[in-house]
């Protein structure tokens, strides 16, 4: 049995809070608020239990009577996030606390009330303009404001409230306009700073929202936090993901903080890999129809080398229908990574079916079947990339490879010297092509070549192979002057 509450204490709650959430340093309108931007109109407020409606519920206590955990004492009106939160954790927001944020925010009314209450007096225009605004009739509670600032012009809050309502209408340039003549008049008025903040949001000014959502939390606004989470948003939408970062952080350490998905995000931009995976992972269970959650951590542990938990997730993508070509290619990275070389051919084959333009991925499907030892169909892609790209080195010596594991030196041959054509200074090619000369017992032609590595890195391993084909030739001594030079310089080489 769960102790509700009515309907009668619900509005109650609302109204001595002038609809804000009461959660310390948020005051969200419930009104006007949404994380779209700041003035979109979506939220509504909650009707949260202090102690709980039923036992097992946080902070429920059983000496309560019905009436009394239904009753308007037990009620704290807050936004949805912060309902949320403070059902998250009893040892961080017990009875007295919350006691404490409602009476507060009650007192916080009260004063904004009073502020309005003195304005209200000046004239029966502002009276007018505030009811016609509260009815959401924005553009005659303008008209309204307009007529009051003609008596009182130096009245800071009628400047304000005219610039509420153009906010609202949306109108953030005239918004904007009357929020800076608010605060040339009463410069140390935080709400002013805070209001002009949320109309440079809005048209994407984020530098000077920045500069007005610090100022206000240096004069020190009540809505701190909500403060921070604009301006936070303001940083992301920046691109100063640190700056967000640290925002964000302060608002976790003070248990309210909600936006896990531009903290992710924030993360990802920052490329805090690790700490971005928490983030998704908590997205993720929280609503595990998201698949763009599951797409940002699959690039993220695929950014921390964490290979096994990328498959995973770029697996649960596709076998759910999301199945772009990147979720493919980058599983097939990661299947190459952990050399699971048929399963990176399959989902190479995969992205080339549908992307058949793009040649990078002929190359990668080549050393697929490459690290699969099927050096036929590697040199068959290989050589795909090279007819229309004959000057792709990588390529050409990844197929002189594959020629030469499968046998067919004269190919091989062929491909190193197209290679060494353009690249004369590295031993490996050199090496290499002495190697396919050896099998083809073509000892003058790979004796040149392994002096030519040896000029280069004079490596024992050269000294061994140059050795073989003196021996081959019936050379013996310059055999054995090579064997003995590879000792001197490597005497634990393998080959002795
Ligand atoms: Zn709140």
């Amino acid at each position: 049995m769960r102790d509700n509450f009515s309907k009668t204490v619900l509005d109650t709650a609302k109204s001595r809070v002038s609809n804000h959430c009461s959660f310390e340093g948020c005051w969200k309108s419930l009104s006007a608020a949404s994380e779209e931007g700041p003035n979109k109109v979506s939220n509504i407020g909650v009707g949260a239990h202090i102690c709980a409606a039923a036992p097992g519920g946080k902070r429920y206590d059983p000496s309560m009577t019905k009436a009394e955990r239904g009753g308007i004492e037990n009620c704290i009106w807050m936004c949805q996030d912060h309902a949320r939160l403070i059902d998250t954790d009893e040892v961080r927001f017990t009875k007295e606390k919350l006691i404490k944020m409602k009476a507060d925010a009650e007192e916080r009314a009260k004063d904004e009330l009073g502020i309005i209450q003195a304005v209200l007096k000046l004239s029966d225009h502002v009276g007018k303009g505030y009811e016609l605004h509260k009815k959401e009739r924005f553009a005659e509670a303008i008209l309204e404001y307009s007529e009051a600032i003609k008596q009182y012009p130096d009245c800071a809050e009628l400047y304000h409230m005219r610039g509420n309502s153009y906010y609202c209408l949306p109108d953030c340039e005239n918004a904007y306009k009357n929020y800076s003549i608010a605060i040339t008049l009463s410069p140390r008025n935080a709400k002013y700073y805070y209001d002009r903040g949320d109309a440079f949001y809005c048209f994407h000014r984020y530098e000077d929202a920045i500069k007005d959502y610090s100022k206000a939390i240096d004069l020190g606004i009540y809505c701190k936090y909500e403060c921070l989470h604009w301006r936070a948003k303001a940083y992301y939408a920046n691109s100063n993901y640190k700056m967000a970062i640290d925002d964000f952080n302060i608002l976790f350490e003070s248990g309210s903080f909600t936006d896990y998905e531009t903290r992710a995000n924030a993360y990802y931009m920052n490329k805090n890999y690790k700490e971005a995976i928490l983030d998704f992972t908590t997205l993720i269970e929280n609503s595990n129809e998201n698949w763009t959650f599951f797409g940002y951590r699959a690039s993220s542990y695929l950014f921390c080398f964490k290979y096994n938990e990328a498959i995973a997730d770029y697996t649960t993508l596709i076998e759910n229908g999301n199945d772009q070509v990147e979720f493919f290619e980058n599983r097939a990275i990661c299947y190459n990574n952990l050399q699971c070389y048929s399963l990176a051919v399959r989902d190479y084959s995969e992205v080339i079916k549908r992307n058949p333009d793009n040649l990078y991925h002929y190359f990668e499907l080549g050393n697929a079947y490459y690290g699969c030892a099927n050096f036929k169909e590697a040199i068959k892609y290989y050589s795909f990339v090279l007819t229309a790209n004959p000057q792709n080195i990588a390529c050409r010596f990844s197929r002189a490879n594959a020629y030469q594991e499968n046998d067919n030196f004269k190919n091989a041959i062929d491909d190193f010297s197209m290679i060494i054509n353009e690249v004369s200074d590295n031993d490996i090619y050199y090496k290499k092509r002495g190697e396919c000369y050896y099998e083809l017992e073509r000892y003058v032609e790979a004796i040149c070549d392994f002096t030519k590595a040896i000029e280069i890195e004079p490596k024992a391993s050269y000294y061994i192979k140059r050795g073989k084909c003196y021996q081959k030739k019936g050379s013996s001594e310059l055999a054995f002057n090579d064997f003995n030079k590879a000792k001197e310089i490597d005497p634990a080489h393998s080959d002795f």
